[in-house]
C-alpha cells in the first residue's frame, strides 16, 4: 500500500470522536476530546479502517492524500 498523509483539520474538528472509534489504531482524541493522529501513525500504519474514520467523521475533518508524511505537494 502506497504510503498516506492524514491531516486533520482542528479548526472544524467538534471532537465527536468517530475517527477513534473507527480506527483506534491510528486515532486518539486530546484531553479536549478533539482528533489526533496517534505518534508514528501519520502514514495511516497501512489501516483499511482509515478511510473509514475519514468517512464517519460528522464535520468531514479529515483528509487522506497518497504521499508520505510531510512531504511537499
Ligand atoms: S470524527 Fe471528526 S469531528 Fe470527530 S474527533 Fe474525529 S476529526 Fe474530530
Amino acid at each position: 500500500m502506497s504510503p498516506q498523509r492524514i491531516d486533520i483539520d482542528t479548526s472544524v474538528c467538534i471532537g465527536a470522536g468517530q475517527c477513534a472509534l473507527t480506527a483506534p489504531d491510528v486515532f486518539t482524541q486530546d484531553d479536549d476530546g478533539f482528533s489526533q493522529v496517534l505518534p508514528g501513525r501519520e502514514d495511516g500504519n497501512g489501516s483499511p479502517l482509515l478511510r473509514e474514520a475519514a468517512r464517519a467523521c460528522p464535520v468531514a475533518a479529515i483528509s487522506i492524500r497518497e504521499g508520505q508524511p510531510g512531504q511537499q505537494e
